[in-house]
């Protein structure tokens, strides 16, 4: 499996990826936004794009899919249930259904609600695995919950989903959010030495050429995997005394994606 995360530099900060089989080239365009830039990288690198999967149903996701279809003919996945809000969708898909690229490449998609109601993730089972995770999980934060979504499920993705990952898992995120949500988690949690060492290494970073984390790091560093860290739960507890003394970790992440929204 060939892994290309494609910089749009757009005000959203998308990243679009290519995902490619070294023996046939053939290759699957995760939420192409900037279809002429994952066209370049493709012809580029001599494949042909077949398939597209859009991670959820949010225009800058799927505002490219008409460029990649004109240009390739590429079949369009997503989300069993996002119907119409995906124009043209050629398969739905649901949790553990493989999406094959050539002869090499199997994904399974993970089905992981909370940003939005019809968001998938895709899980490469490679010697390193892989996670495409679109809006749900960022370097260093997580998805928002207001354009469809809802936290309480967001919280259950990552309790019953990302949790279950393996520590070597490699991250590839729908955007570039790595120095805003780093300042969060600071905010947060003032005595984080993994977040204050990677703020400052990587605070002028270059997204064209990002850091990608694995989720070994992620678990240091984002707060929203932190949430029995005491010293996220003793700030929290202090601002907000209503939480409790001793607050569930539910109570905590809906309570971090709350402050993450006015932060
Ligand atoms: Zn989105």
């Amino acid at each position: 499996m060939i892994v290309e995360q494609v910089w749009t530099g757009n005000a959203y900060r998308n990243f679009n990826y290519l995902v490619a089989c070294p023996e046939t080239g053939d290759a699957l365009a995760i939420d192409p936004l900037d279809f002429t830039k994952c066209l370049d990288v493709a012809a580029n690198r001599g494949w042909t794009i077949t398939q597209i999967l859009n991670t959820h149903e949010h225009g800058d996701h799927t505002g490219g899919n008409k460029g990649v279809v004109d240009a390739t003919g590429a079949k369009i996945i997503a989300h069993k249930d996002a119907g119409k809000r995906i124009p043209n969708m050629d398969r739905g898909v649901g949790a553990g259904d493989i999406i094959k690229v050539g002869n090499t490449v199997e994904l399974e998609c993970l089905d992981t609600p909370g940003h939005t109601m019809c968001h998938i993730c895709l899980l490469a089972h490679t010697d390193q695995p892989a996670l495409f995770s679109g809006d749900t999980l960022f370097n260093a934060g997580a998805g928002n919950c207001h354009n469809g979504g809802h936290p309480a499920e967001l919280y259950e993705t990552f309790r019953q989903q990302l949790d279950a990952l393996g520590p070597d898992t490699l991250l590839y995120p729908g955007h570039d959010y790595l120095i805003n949500n780093l300042e969060f988690t600071l905010d947060r949690e003032p005595d984080n030495t993994t977040a204050r060492a990677m703020l400052d290494q990587y605070r002028n970073q270059d997204p064209a050429d990002a850091l990608v984390t694995t989720l070994a790091q992620e678990r240091e560093m984002n707060t929203f995997f932190r949430l029995e860290s005491p010293s996220v739960v003793a700030k929290l507890v202090e601002e907000f005394p209503d939480l409790g003394d001793a607050p569930d970790p539910k109570s905590v992440f809906l309570k971090l994606r709350e402050l993450r929204n006015s932060w």
